[in-house]
């Protein structure tokens, strides 16, 4: 099968095969195609959360009330085995044109219940840094407050790419946040590293999202592991997901039971900052759900039951009056 990743993936490739002594590692399985991935299950499909019919534009994405999504390219870094959006991501359509945008722009400038834009795609930073710049300013003019998000790769997979001119380019054009996909703390070369502290120095707030994946990330030490390494750079860690049911993934994907248990007990080890929302996108269009279970046991008239770190139960007492 041919192989498709960019030189700082392939590195971290080399580096992981000898470390583990040719043994299959994170890095191969979510860079490097899988024979298991020409078979699928029933549940599986292309595209499990069915965007399509979320799309009242082309590239445009409303799903929540209050925010957005724009496909700005179908182009990537690095091709994720486990992409939940392969729909879309490499089918030819290329990068957003000026008309596009223009009508996306107008969207916006009509309903000021939209509040966030996250630019993704495919990954918002394979744009030319003129054409990125350029598609932030048109939304800007169109909707001066909005909060845009840009979702990527780049920072793991080409970490050049983020070079402190294009950091000070974005800073000066805030609120503008990275939302960054990172799976494994060996994903956090010390280039990768570099390219996220050019980024929170030049004043962008960074997060990333993390997908579960079997034999990636599936244990609380590894987990653990990536999200303590992400605060110490000055990055939170903000979703961990339960994979999407895409074609031909069902390798990557732990079950769902054991997953809540993995996270649990992160749960109970992480601090505040280092723990990410568990979540899915409920198959079929429900969107995202959380998917920790509930320190909430009851809610009564007088107090809500609550089961604290120590396992006890717990009662805050209802009050009369205040808000209610
Ligand atoms: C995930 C997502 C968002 C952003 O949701 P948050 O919970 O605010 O991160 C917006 N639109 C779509 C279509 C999404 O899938
Ligand atoms: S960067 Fe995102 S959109 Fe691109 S292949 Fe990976 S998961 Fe898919």
């Amino acid at each position: 099968m041919r192989r498709l990743v960019p030189p700082a993936i392939a590195q971290l490739i080399e580096a992981e095969r000898s470390e583990l002594d040719g043994r299959v590692g994170p890095l191969q399985l979510q860079f490097e195609p899988d024979p298991r991935e020409s078979s699928s299950t029933a549940e599986e499909s292309l595209d499990p959360l069915l965007e399509a019919y979320h799309a009242p534009l082309p590239r445009l994405i409303h799903r929540y009330r209050n925010r957005v999504l724009v496909l700005v390219t179908d182009r990537c870094a690095v091709h994720c085995r486990h992409c939940f959006r392969r729909a879309f991501t490499g089918s030819g359509s290329g990068e957003i044109d000026d008309h596009e945008l223009d009508s996306i722009a107008e969207y916006l400038g009509q309903r000021p219940e939209i509040a966030e834009v996250v630019l993704s795609g495919g990954d918002a930073l394979m744009l030319a840094s003129a054409r990125l710049l350029a598609v932030i300013d048109r939304l800007r003019r169109a909707r001066k407050e909005l909060v845009l998000r840009l979702a990527t790769r780049v920072p793991i997979a080409d970490p050049g790419r983020l070079d402190a001119r294009l950091a000070a380019e974005l800073a000066c054009r805030a609120p503008v946040w990275l939302v960054c996909q990172i799976n494994h703390h060996r994903e956090l070369s010390s280039s990768a590293r570099a390219a996220l502290a050019r980024v929170v120095d030049s004043g962008i707030p960074v997060v990333s999202q993390t997908v579960l994946l079997a034999g990636v990330n599936d244990s609380v030490e590894g987990l653990a592991a990536l999200f303590e390494s992400l605060v110490a750079l000055r990055v939170k860690p903000y979703y961990l997901f339960q994979p999407d049911l895409v074609a031909g993934t069902s390798h990557l994907r732990v079950p769902l039971p054991h997953a809540i248990g993995l996270v649990s007990e992160l749960r109970r080890r992480l601090s505040g900052l280092a723990m990410p929302t568990f979540a899915v996108d409920a198959p079929g269009g429900g969107g995202k759900v959380m998917l920790e279970p509930s320190s909430v046991i009851s809610i009564g008239n007088d107090a809500v039951a609550l089961r604290g770190v120590d396992g006890k139960i717990y009662h805050y007492p209802v009050e009369e009056g205040g808000g209610a």
